[in-house]
């Protein structure tokens, strides 16, 4: 169906412990994406190492739907790669990044089509609300998002998530970017080009509970910093200087105590000293460890990510995937 070059559109769904959900998200996705552009799609399910029956599901849809390919994962890569697989697969003129668990409304298509009509490189979806999500998960999210616009040069933007729509230039560009620790909406933020935003209403999970627990949040936070920002490091320097000045104070305590007062042995002072002192040692350290950790797994230039398999009724199709 595609062998006469690229379809009008990809769309990538990172599916992870999906099954709950993929029937439904499959019925509304292929109807918006029907309405859009008719049979000229493809949707990249990627299943990334699910531990339920969705390998399975994606396998009944892509024999029942000549527009679904399934992407196989070695193993779960997380959410980042699994879209990265479909970026590497995807041969649409348009892709569309959305999650399976229908918290980023399919119906929403035609408008993304609409605003990238006008023009555009990328339109990232912008959440106004957040329904049937936690406090912590909203507090924590906003907290994030704005800590990140502080701390990097690239001007990520506020409240977006990976649920956009984005040309093929991008996607090829993201393509040319080799590192493995990939933060996708700041990488896309990074190539930059005419980006809008359009904004929603984000909708609760459809069924399941999220995978984000707060330790991924904190490492995709971590993630997002360490890829896009220096400032850590420099953060290390400042606590130096602030350091060094509160070491000059002291030391004017330890003089006017020598030559003022008949000097007790100082233990005490300096018990703090040490303390404060290595403390901030250990801290820079531990902030070069995460950038040092990092260039070391960059360059061990391992695949980002292994497919095991492309499931798709078009073998022809498959074969030019190669290339891509
Ligand atoms: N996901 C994935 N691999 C993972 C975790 C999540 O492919 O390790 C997928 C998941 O199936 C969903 C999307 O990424 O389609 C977003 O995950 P989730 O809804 O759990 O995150 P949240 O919306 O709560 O941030
Ligand atoms: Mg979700």
């Amino acid at each position: 169906m595609f062998d006469k070059g690229h379809p009008e559109l990809s769309i990538i769904v990172p599916c992870y412990n999906e099954e709950a959900v993929l029937p439904e998200f499959m019925k509304r996705m292929d109807a918006a994406c029907r309405a859009c552009v008719g049979s000229n799609f493809e949707i990249l399910l990627v299943n990334d190492g699910s531990r339920d029956q969705t390998l399975d599901i994606i396998r009944t849809f892509s024999a029942a739907n000549a527009n679904v390919v399934g992407v196989d994962l070695f193993r779960q890569h997380g959410h980042q790669l699994a879209v990265t697989a479909g970026m590497q697969l995807c041969r649409g003129r348009r892709v569309m990044i959305i999650d399976a668990d229908l918290q980023d409304p399919p119906e929403l298509l035609p408008d993304f089509m609409a605003k990238m009509d006008e023009g555009y490189d990328v339109v990232y979806g912008q959440r106004r609300s957040r329904k049937g999500e936690t406090w912590f998960k909203k507090m924590t999210a906003s907290l994030f998002y704005r800590g990140l616009k502080l701390l990097t040069e690239t001007d990520i933007p506020l409240d977006t998530g990976d649920f956009r729509l984005i040309t093929r230039q991008i996607v090829d560009y993201m393509q040319d970017m080799p590192e493995s620790h990939r933060f996708l909406r700041g990488m896309v933020a990074w190539i930059g080009g005419r980006q809008t935003a359009l904004v929603y209403d984000r909708e609760a999970r459809f069924a399941g509970t999220t995978h984000y627990t707060p330790r991924k949040m904190a490492a995709l936070a971590l993630e997002a910093v360490t890829s896009f920002s220096a400032a850590p490091l420099r953060l290390s320097m400042l606590m130096a200087f602030v350091a060094t000045t509160i070491a000059m104070v002291l030391l004017v305590y330890v003089f006017i105590s020598y030559f003022y007062y008949d000097s007790v042995p100082g233990w005490a002072s300096l018990g703090t000293i040490v303390l404060f002192f290595s403390a901030v040692q250990l801290f820079c350290l531990g902030i070069m460890g995460e950038y040092i950790g990092r260039i070391y797994f960059e360059g061990k230039q391992r695949p980002i990510t292994m497919i095991r398999e492309v499931i798709s009724q078009n073998t022809m199709n498959q074969e030019n995937r190669q290339d891509v």
